[in-house]
């Protein structure tokens, strides 16, 4: 099945990308299964809620996905979690900058404490008794309080926004000059600041990763292209780097 990104007997990931409505920005969601856990990372929004809640369904019940994580506080993440928590047993993690935030995408005050902050260097949830995820601080990319998974289990790095493509219609880059376009405008604008890619740079590159699964558009597969984007950011300006005053001027009426 091609929603099936890694598949052995005791580790599955599957990856959801075609459930987003048109209008919103598209999404991916993905479900790690080890043994008879999963864990579902960065759910969306209300529109995906009910498509996502049966398509899972199909690879393991709601009620043994013992972990929800949240890489950070956007809409597309965190807006349905009230729903997740409703229909699973689940734990959500989230940066602790955002824990209060939640309520008001209408998160009930007696789900709240199944909520669970992530301090700012990040955390190691097992997942099926023997599988280690890695909780990795990923602050700035975008967002002041933000987290990344990496599984070792299938030597994938879930990098949320970091990595993110808009407007391709393929599932896996094939490509990488190419693929830059549809990158760049997003990296530009909404990551912080070279500064920060270095660090993030420095901190994955030892780390055994065959993939790059952002939360939105396509996939990074084998070394060499997971290669090939690590030196891109790495060598990127973005955000603060290229701001000017010409962008805080008082607006002529
Ligand atoms: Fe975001």
């Amino acid at each position: 099945m091609k929603n099936v990104i890694f598949d052995s007997p005791e580790h599955k990931v599957i990856f959801f990308e075609e459930l987003t409505p048109a209008s919103a920005v598209q999404s991916n969601q993905v479900l790690i299964i080890h043994k008879d856990e999963g864990m579902l990372l960065d759910p969306g929004g209300h529109k995906v809620f009910s498509k996502l809640l049966s398509e899972l369904s199909v690879y393991i019940p709601p009620s043994q996905i013992k972990y929800i994580f949240l890489s950070h506080q956007d809409p597309d993440i965190v807006a349905s979690i009230n729903g997740w928590l409703m229909t699973t047993k689940a734990e959500a993690y989230i940066s602790k900058l955002w824990m209060r935030f939640l309520p008001h995408f209408g998160l009930d005050s007696q789900l709240e404490g199944r909520v669970k902050p992530i301090d700012d260097n990040g955390t190691v949830l097992t997942l099926g008794g023997d599988c280690k995820l890695y909780i990795l601080p990923a602050h700035f990319l975008h967002s002041e309080g933000n987290f990344q998974v990496y599984d070792p289990c299938s030597k994938i790095l879930f990098s949320g926004d970091l990595g993110a493509s808009l407007g391709q219609d393929y599932f896996f880059v094939e490509d990488f000059d190419k693929h830059i376009r549809y990158m760049e405008g997003f990296h530009r604008r909404y990551m912080v600041s070279n500064k920060v890619l270095r660090f993030w740079a420095n901190m994955v590159k030892d780390l055994d990763i065959e993939m790059i699964v952002p939360q939105h558009g396509a996939i990074f597969k084998g070394k060499d292209m997971v290669k090939r984007f690590i030196e891109w950011v790495e060598n990127l300006e973005v955000g603060v780097d290229l701001l000017t005053q010409d962008m805080y001027k008082v607006p002529s009426g």
